[in-house]
C-alpha cells in the first residue's frame, strides 16, 4: 500500500514538474474559449490518440470530449449542448478507434461489479463489438437530441492506431430504430 501511494505520488510528481517548465515557456494566447475551428470532438480516453496531432489542431481550435470508446452518453450530450448553445460549435466529429478496450468487455461488466462491491452501477458500460455499428449508434443519439441545435453536421470516423489513418462511417441509408439499451 505505501508503495503504491509513494509510486503514485512519483508520477505525479514528474507531471506537476512537467508543467512548471511547460509554464516557464507558456504565452497567454488571449484566447476566447469559443473554438475557432467551431467543431467539438468525441472521442475515446485511449492513450495512443493524440487528437490534436491526428486532426492538425492547435490549441484553442476544438472541444474534445473524451470518455471509454468515445461513447454518445447522456453526460457527452451535456457536454456537446454546453458546447453549442453556449460556446458556439456547430459540427460534430465522432471517433472511435481500432484496438479499443470497450471491444473486450461486456454488459456483464455491471453485474461483475455488483458482485464484487455490492452496488450495481447507474451507468451502462457501453460496450460494443463493431466499430462501426457504435459510431452510427453515436451519430443516431446526436442527431436526436433535442438539446442540439446543431445537426446537420455530424460525422463519425474509425481511427486506425496502427496507421494513422481515419477511416469514415457512413449513416446507413435505412436508419434502424436505436437499439433499446441492455438492461439485465
Ligand atoms: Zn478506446
Amino acid at each position: 500500500m505505501g508503495f503504491a501511494v509513494a509510486n503514485v505520488s512519483t508520477m505525479v510528481d514528474r507531471l506537476v514538474a512537467a508543467n512548471r517548465l511547460y509554464a516557464e515557456q507558456y504565452r497567454n494566447p488571449g484566447m476566447s474559449a469559443v473554438p475557432v475551428r467551431h467543431t467539438a470532438v468525441v472521442t475515446c480516453m485511449d492513450a495512443r490518440l493524440d487528437v490534436h496531432a491526428m486532426l492538425g489542431l492547435e490549441l484553442g481550435d476544438t472541444h474534445v470530449i473524451r470518455n471509454a470508446g468515445g461513447v454518445v452518453t447522456d453526460d457527452v450530450v451535456r457536454s456537446l449542448t454546453i458546447s453549442q448553445r453556449h460556446l458556439g460549435t456547430t459540427q460534430v466529429v465522432l471517433i472511435h478507434h481500432t484496438q479499443c478496450g470497450m471491444l473486450t468487455v461486456t454488459e456483464d461488466f455491471r453485474r461483475e461489479l455488483e458482485a464484487d462491491t455490492g452496488l450495481r452501477p447507474q451507468w451502462a458500460v457501453e460496450a460494443f463489438v463493431d466499430l462501426d455499428g457504435d459510431v452510427r449508434q453515436s451519430m443516431n443519439r446526436v442527431l436526436r437530441s433535442p438539446f442540439l441545435p446543431h445537426r446537420e453536421t455530424v460525422r463519425g470516423f474509425v481511427y486506425d492506431v496502427t496507421t494513422g489513418l481515419l477511416r469514415e462511417v457512413f449513416p446507413l441509408s435505412d436508419v434502424q430504430p436505436e437499439d433499446a439499451p441492455e438492461q439485465s
